[in-house]
């Protein structure tokens, strides 16, 4: 049966169409999904609440695969695992969990590489292979639900794998569905995060959707022609903040500003002093990431002085100032160093 629909793909309102046209009552809808994300079956066979004869004639319309996990590796310093997980097609992705007080956070991949280029990242070196499909995107997710995650632990999910979401939104926003949806994962606008360059179009499209997710944007630099050189596909400063502060305002929350701090590019009192203008009485939470440094790429990270110093000239008027120690960086798992390698994992 290979034409059979790959139904992890469809969004709630395209399982109750199929549902509709099936025949059948619209509550099968909210058991197919319990089945299929909350339980997460791996047939119709063991959807038992639905009668024979049904489970019979979905197995005919669709099929229900699965990512394979192809490796992992575990962080010796801080407890980080990076997983490699393996597409139908063959294609691989990296995912991050990290633990930190007691909560989990999932940093999942939206694409297979990642056509952006940014300076400072190892999965733009390689450019785009394809889009994630939806199914693809929560199976991410659903994996380590099931199998990582103790039950009714709190976790975050954060769009901060390979990838730029906002280039995939024909997939990310029916995963967003999912993930919102009370047969689905359930997750509140809290517990997302969609991380961008700062796409405002896409922004826009995100915050008139009505999807519950927060909003993070790489910002990087303070003036535009450093920020172009680090992201070459980023638009001005000025649209990128405008577009955040909106996103934020529309949605009763902060948005995240991630700034990568990179030794002689972006990371002078100067900088800072601009940063602090820039944000200042704004909607932002601003975190700030010590450039994580990775083999063929000669950017470097500051050293402590500086981000101290970085750090202290920000926090009188700059708006709720973190610093990200990312995890998993001796495993090539930090920000900006995931690049599906097959032989770290020994494969
Ligand atoms: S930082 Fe994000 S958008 Fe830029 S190349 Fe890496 S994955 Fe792509």
């Amino acid at each position: 049966m290979p034409d059979r629909l790959n139904i992890k793909n469809l969004s709630p309102s395209q399982i109750a169409t199929e549902i509709a046209e099936m025949g059948e009552q619209r509550h099968r809808t909210r058991q197919i999904m319990q089945w299929i994300w909350q339980k997460g079956v791996a047939s119709f066979d063991e959807m038992t609440s639905l009668s024979l004869g049904l489970r019979s004639r979905l197995n005919e319309r669709f099929r229900i695969p699965a990512m394979r996990v192809a490796g992992s590796v575990s962080s010796g310093s801080d407890g980080s695992q990076k997983f490699l997980l393996e597409c139908e097609d063959g294609a691989v992705v990296e995912v991050v969990l990290m633990e930190a007080r007691g909560i989990f956070t999932l940093c999942v991949s939206s694409q297979v590489g990642c056509p952006l280029a940014c300076s400072f990242c190892r999965t733009g070196v390689g450019g785009l292979e394809r889009d994630l499909s939806t199914g693809e995107i929560l199976d991410q997710i659903l994996y380590f639900r099931l199998y990582h995650i103790p039950p009714r632990r709190r976790f975050n999910i954060v769009f901060m794998g390979m990838g730029e979401p906002l280039l995939n939104t024909a997939n990310v926003f029916p995963a967003l569905e999912i993930l919102n949806h009370e047969d689905g994962f359930a997750l509140r606008e809290k517990r997302i995060t969609i991380s961008t360059i700062g796409l405002p179009a896409r922004i826009k499209e995100l915050e008139i959707s009505g999807l519950k997710a927060g909003l993070a944007v790489s910002l990087n630099a303070v003036d535009d022609n450093t920020r172009k050189k680090l992201m070459p596909a980023a638009v001005s400063i000025k649209k990128t903040l405008s577009a955040a502060e909106e996103y934020a305002v529309s949605r009763k929350m902060r948005a995240t500003l991630e700034y990568v701090l990179i030794a002689g590019v972006n990371d002078s009192p100067e900088d800072a002093g601009v940063l602090a203008s820039l944000t200042a009485g704004r909607p932002f939470k601003i975190n700030i990431i010590p450039f994580n440094e990775w083999e063929g790429c000669s950017l470097k990270r500051p050293d402590e002085k500086t981000i101290d110093t970085f750090i202290e000239i920000l926090l009188p008027t700059a708006p709720a100032v973190t610093v990200r120690r990312s995890q998993g960086g001796d495993i090539g798992a930090a920000c900006g160093q995931l690049r599906a390698d097959r032989n770290e994992y020994g494969l």
